[in-house]
């Protein structure tokens, strides 16, 4: 039965208040009360960072104490039948009073080797991301993983599960259920059922630009925005799944928003996707409602962001800027087939991608949702994130042509070593970076073709992409790597040809949209945090003809992406669905009152 509401949470005298919030944190009283000093709270939210602040400032040994207090996982207490309530309930929820003869003793032998390791038990949020519960193989696959962490990271790692447990603990004293971000959660588990031929026996998921499953992607995604209640919905000239819930008013204008629904070669779920599902959800709770606002919504679910199989990137929202380049069609894939024939084959029609161009007067601005990608919110104990601006980046794809000679018999000081070159302006470009501070370099492919044990390497393809927070400061880094590859290639006797395949302004938020945001999120109690983007998104794209702004979501794991361990819990989602809803609803009243 549910014994608490936010009031009660304000009202209640200290000691009472505290009472009824035991059992929060496992024997650990003290991290309520603390946090309970801090009252009143405008929502859970805020409730619950001043709860994980009250943990952050204790001192290590309380700290460790606190990680002490909890029982292993499946462990004596379990048999013995001595776990508090909460543990009980949890760990038989996730399956682990029921566990074979085989699974119990490969836990007791995790739970030793954790032990011995770290001189703490494993803690795990077993009531997963969604909160209904993870499943017995889940969890001895994150045991046996997070065994190899370092101990550091390790350590804050069992704080950050001990506070994902008090979340859930929390939501059950209050009897309340993020139903919506479960619903978003929900969604994009079952997007992530298509992936790309190959993968799906590896169980990975990739959806790249115009395969199969990507189409089914676009066609699950134009069906589900049918039954959400958009008015207009369609696939537009470069697969983008475009959706239009509309105003009460049909000369007005309108707000953009989305994300892309391609990934990274084996990626994760939530990377573009969720900024899909997050105005979905809100738009479909608007036509539960029966309301209708002073502006259109558009969403627009991007065919292509990620540029995995061909190299031109931000495919989908270049159209609508008005930026797709004609001679991009004529570039090919892995297999050969040209972006041309596939775009053809799957039934689009090139002569409309013109059209697809978006007239600025006829918008309000754009908005993106996205999972950060990164560990700053993870590490901060902080749900949501203002964006402040896309970091600029350029990227080249280049090929060095050396001599390729008999290994054996070709003396080090006559080689023309293609990749000998590249691996010294890989060497260069991560020292050059790291020059910066908040500049970032990476060369993410490099390979020697037909290349063997035995010949000194006479090609080499390789990649450069670099980001910086302002357009200068990238320029300078790209010019000083240019300069590095000219300069080894003279020195070494090899050939280089570079073809810049990219080049992104960096994209400062628009501050009146940054504010709407900020407000939104401060109006659930979220202190604000506001950060840089280090990853480009399609915000940057449309900032070429839009006032845009982004909002970020906390990633679990160390916010670890393009990677399948992404995560994001349901309740983070609920939290950007309410903040989403939040804009909307403040956007349309300011509107209201100024018409
Ligand atoms: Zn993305």
């Amino acid at each position: 039965m549910p014994t608490l509401t936010l009031d009660l949470l304000n009202s209640l005298p200290a000691e009472e208040a505290a009472a009824r919030l035991d059992g929060l944190y496992e024997h650990s009283p003290w991290i309520a009360e603390a946090a309970l000093r801090e009252r009143p709270f405008r929502g859970l939210a805020q409730f619950q960072h001043a709860l994980a602040r009250a943990v952050t400032q204790a001192p290590r040994e309380a700290q460790l104490a606190l990680i002490r207090a909890h029982p292993e996982l499946a462990g004596k207490a379990m048999v013995a039948r001595t776990l508090t309530a909460e543990s009980t309930n949890e760990q038989g929820k996730a399956g682990l009073t029921a566990c074979t003869p085989e699974e119990f003793d490969r836990i007791q032998q995790l739970n030793a080797d954790y032990n011995s390791r770290f001189g703490f038990p494993f803690i795990l949020a077993v009531r997963g991301p969604r909160g209904s519960g993870l499943g017995k193989q889940a969890i001895i696959e994150t045991f046996a993983r997070r065994l190899r962490n370092l101990p550091d990271f390790e350590f804050d790692e069992a704080l950050r599960n001990i506070h994902r447990i008090a979340e859930i603990r929390l939501q059950d004293k209050f009897g309340i259920e993020p139903a919506l971000g479960q619903a978003a959660w929900d969604g994009m588990e079952t997007l992530a059922r298509y992936t790309d031929a190959g993968y799906e026996a590896l169980g990975q998921l990739t959806v790249t630009y115009l395969t199969e499953a990507h189409q089914a992607c676009a066609r699950h995604l134009a069906e589900l925005m049918r039954e959400t209640g958009f008015d207009e919905v369609h696939i537009d000239a470069v697969g983008n799944v475009v959706g239009r819930y509309l105003s009460e008013d049909a000369e007005a204008k309108t707000l953009l928003t989305g994300s892309h629904y391609d990934t990274v070669r084996n990626g994760g779920k939530y990377d573009g996707r969720l900024g899909i599902y997050v105005p979905l959800v809100w738009v479909r709770e608007l036509r539960k409602q029966g309301r209708r606002l002073p502006f259109h919504i558009e969403l627009v679910a991007f065919s292509e962001e990620e540029g995995q199989r061909y190299k031109a990137t931000f495919l989908g929202s270049s159209a609508l800027t008005g930026d797709f380049r004609a001679d991009w069609l004529e570039q090919h894939d892995a297999e050969g087939i040209t972006l041309r024939q596939a775009m053809q084959s799957a039934g689009l029609d090139l002569s409309a991608i013109a059209g697809l161009r978006r007239q600025p007067d006829d918008y309000l601005g754009f908005v993106e949702v996205h999972i950060e990608q990164g560990p700053v919110l993870n590490e901060l104990n902080l749900p949501l994130g203002i964006v402040t601006s896309i970091n600029g980046s350029i990227r080249y794809v280049g090929r060095i042509e050396g001599m390729a000679s008999h290994a054996g018999t070709t003396p080090m000081d006559r080689r023309r070593d293609a990749a000998a070159a590249a691996a010294e302006l890989l060497l260069y470009v991560e020292q050059r970076a790291a020059l910066d501070g908040d500049s970032v370099g990476t060369v993410g492919m490099l390979q020697v073709p037909n290349g063997s044990i035995n010949v000194v390497p006479g090609l080499c393809h390789f990649s450069i992409d670099l980001r910086a927070p302002n357009d200068a400061q990238r320029d300078a880094l790209s010019n000083d790597v240019l300069a590095r590859l000219q300069e080894i290639c003279a020195r070494r006797g090899v050939a280089y040809t570079l073809e810049e395949t990219m080049r992104a302004s960096a994209a400062p938020s628009a501050p009146a949209w940054q504010v709407r945001w900020e407000n939104a999120v401060d109006a659930l109690g979220v202190p604000l945090h506001r950060m840089p983007s280090g990853a480009g998104h399609d915000a940057m794209k449309l900032h070429d003809i839009l006032p845009q702004a982004m909002l970020f979501v906390r990633g679990e794991n160390a916010g670890i992406s393009h990677n399948p361990l992404e995560s994001s819990t349901a309740d983070d989602m609920q939290l950007a669905i309410e903040a989403f809803g939040g804009l909307v609803d403040t956007l349309a009243r300011d509107m209201r009152k100024t018409a």
